[in-house]
Parts: structure tokens; sequence; C-alpha cells
């Protein structure tokens, strides 16, 4: 039997998609698990800085540190375009003001992006801002605007 298919078996009977589904949640649990420690400390700070973020993990890096990594893919779980599915943890970090136009690479300033919408987001037209931490709003060509707030996957992280 191929390695692949050992994993399936162990969820035999879940329609697809839930199988994979639990994986996801599993991960992101033990994401909010191991950085619940250090955003206790950091929520302090972040309740009295402007725009909610006192920059405490910011990074003069374009590649976000592993935390950072951590904090934002458990914050976000999917690609922050409306709707998108795409689990977090496979997406690009995606810098929401670009980095060589100043971004910090900060979580205020950092979000899950699939390929397709990281790729879209950089089309003529279309702009994404994150007014606060995990709040992005992105706006069409057409000049309409979609907000996608913290993520409505079906998980509980504890
Ligand atoms: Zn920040
Ligand atoms: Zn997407």
């Amino acid at each position: 039997m191929p390695a692949a298919s050992l994993d399936d078996a162990r969820h035999d009977g879940d329609p697809p998609g839930l199988s994979e589904l639990a994986g996801v949640c599993a991960r992101v649990a033990a994401a909010a698990r191991n950085t619940r420690d250090a955003a206790r400390q950091e929520a302090g700070a972040d309740r009295d800085a402007p725009g909610g973020c006192a920059h405490t993990s910011a990074s003069a890096a374009y590649r976000p540190p592993p935390r950072t990594r951590e904090l934002v893919t458990a914050r976000d779980q999917t690609c922050r375009y409306p709707r998108c599915g795409q689990p977090a943890w496979r997406a690009d970090l995606d810098h929401t003001r670009p980095y060589h136009l100043g971004g910090l690479t900060c979580r205020c300033n950092l979000g899950g992006l699939c390929r397709a919408h990281h790729q879209l987001k950089q089309l003529p037209g279309w702009t994404l801002t994150q007014p606060q931490p995990g709040v992005f709003v992105w706006t069409t060509p057409a000049g309409r605007s979609y907000t996608a707030g913290p993520d409505s996957y079906p998980c509980h992280a504890s």
C-alpha cells in the first residue's frame, strides 16, 4: 500500500474534505497553543497602540520569522480573500503594504493569501488594506469594497 493511502484509511468513512478540515483545525489549534502566551504578553501593549498593534514582533527582514508566521497563520486560518477556503498554512504570507514601499514585516501588515489571490492583488485597480491586524479590506477595480474579518472557519482552537 503506498504511504499516501495509509492516511486516507485512518479517516475511512469521513466524506472527503472533512478529514482535511480536521487536519487544518489540528494544525491551527497547535499553533494557537504555541503562540498563546506570547500573544497574551503582546496584547497589553497592543491595546494602547494606534491601529491595534505595537509592532513588538516586527522584523526588519522581508521574510517573516517563524513565530510571526505562526501567529499570522493561526489568526488567518484561510486565504484572506473573502470566501476563499485555501488554508493559510499552505498560502503565502503577503505584505499588505508592500515591503519595498515601507510595509512592515509585522502581523499587522501580513496576511495569508493563496497564490491566485496574491496575484489578483497585484493587478491594476485592486487594492488591499489592513486597517486593523487581521481585518482585510479589498477594493475592486469597480470601486466596491469587501471586508474579510476574523475567520469564520468551523475550528475550535482550544
Ligand atoms: Zn505591527
Ligand atoms: Zn485565495
